[in-house]
């Protein structure tokens, strides 16, 4: 695709005096009290152009009422043509590979992360051959057969083979399919020679946590010949990690019995025995209940338990309950490894709420690492809202 047409654009967010300098400074939102005027009869998902009070034209994108009311995607006065999805996963495709993400052994990776790699609301993930691209807002999905036309030839030019894009919906509303007639059944990735079955159609998201891919292998650096517990463990990344550096027992939970059955299956396909390694389907705060001196490393990687800024007061005390009960029970010179992907809680209310399980637990801790996310989910230097995976490793006295 190498068009010259410019994207449609259906009319202008002109900005109050003095609301322009965020979109100067590249932040990829403009927010709905920085709006003067907009076109009327807008749809969400239209294509805009933004403009100041001196009406020159700061960048375009898509226009959706709501708190933002339009996520850049371009910035400067050109208008893009047809080809800005092209452009920018061409560009996504090629940090991945300068940051040596993809190799002979670790074939699934994040390809486009939002505002990371400036596509606001747009989530590309690749697993070997497919892509699954989900839309977080309505220009997103409004432009996903453009996005996977993009895709395709972005892939056509490169060494990667490219046999499917699925589009996940997020919403009941409309649709997951295949697009552009290429389909695929669900299969095998590789993430540092560990294989993982990855079921994009019926899984959370878009079927597998790619963020915690240099986690894991931190993890499975400190698990040889320790009994290891992996709560929350979805398709339980960590636990073959564990398992595939010497762990001599890994216990999985998580309350979904799904979850669960992928773990078993993803242990299965790595060589270990699902029994003798044993996943459980249950609440984690009810598996913790006496088991107090059993594992020597415990990993705690729950769900964002906020998603909203009102929200964060119920989920600081979820995470304060959740590491002071893990710490409570950890053996004496354990290890626990504790993340948070909530947004709306930053790295440093986190810490805070950590300190304060330790000390309702009582016991001394030394922080060993700060984790964060890997280079395929970029942050932009002017969005830190893109920060999302924060974790500590611990060790407990
Ligand atoms: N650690 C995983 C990702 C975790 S996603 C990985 O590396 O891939 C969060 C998981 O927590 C989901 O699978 C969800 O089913 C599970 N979950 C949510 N609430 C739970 C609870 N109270 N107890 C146990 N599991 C829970």
């Amino acid at each position: 695709m190498s068009s010259k047409l410019t994207v449609n654009i259906k009319g202008t967010i002109l900005l109050k005096q003095g609301r322009d300098h965020a979109v100067k400074r590249f932040h990829p939102w403009v927010f709905s009290g920085a709006v003067q005027q907009a076109t009327e009869g807008l749809q969400d998902g239209d294509w805009v152009e933004v403009k100041d009070q001196r009406k020159a034209t700061l960048g375009f994108g898509h226009y959706q009422k709501g708190t933002i009311t339009v996520r850049l995607i371009v910035f400067g006065e050109t208008t893009p043509t047809e080809n800005i999805f092209g452009e920018k996963i061409k560009k996504a495709l090629a940090v991945r590979i300068e940051a040596g993400i993809l190799s002979s052994h670790t074939n699934a990776c994040r390809l486009v992360h939002g505002e990371g790699d400036g596509l606001p609301g747009l989530i590309i993930d690749l697993y070997h051959d497919v892509a699954i691209i989900q839309a977080h807002s309505t220009g997103m999905h409004r432009d996903r057969v453009r996005i996977a036309e993009s895709v395709k030839t972005v892939f056509s030019d490169s060494n990667f083979p490219l046999t499917a894009v699925y589009y996940k919906s997020l919403s009941e509303k409309t649709q997951s399919e295949y697009l552009l007639g290429m389909t695929a059944v669900p299969h095998v990735v590789l993430e540092n020679n560990n294989k993982f079955y990855v079921d994009w159609e019926e899984g959370q998201k878009t079927g597998f946590f790619l963020d915690q891919r240099e986690n894991r292998q931190l993890l499975g650096e400190m698990a040889k010949g320790k009994s290891v517990l992996n709560t929350f463990c979805y398709t339980g990344g960590f636990s073959v990690y564990a398992l595939q550096n010497e762990a001599t027992l890994v216990h999985s939970v998580d309350a979904s019995e799904r979850a669960i059955a992928l773990t078993r299956k993803n242990l299965e396909l790595n060589g270990y025995d699902a029994t003798t390694h044993a996943c459980v389907a249950e609440d984690t705060f009810d598996f913790l209940k006496d088991k107090k001196d059993v594992y020597d490393l415990i990993i705690l990687d729950p769900p964002a338990f906020a998603k909203h800024k009102d929200s964060r007061h119920q989920a600081v005390k979820g995470y304060q309950r959740l590491n002071a009960e893990a710490m409570k029970m950890v053996k004496p010179g354990g290890i626990i490894f504790t993340f948070s992907c909530s947004q709306v809680v930053d790295r440093q209310l986190f810490y805070d709420t950590v300190v304060s399980a330790g000390i309702q637990a009582g016991r001394q801790i030394k922080v060993l690492y700060h984790l964060s996310q890997p280079a395929d989910h970029p942050v932009s230097l002017y969005h830190p809202e893109g920060e999302y995976l924060k974790g500590l490793v611990l060790y407990v006295e």
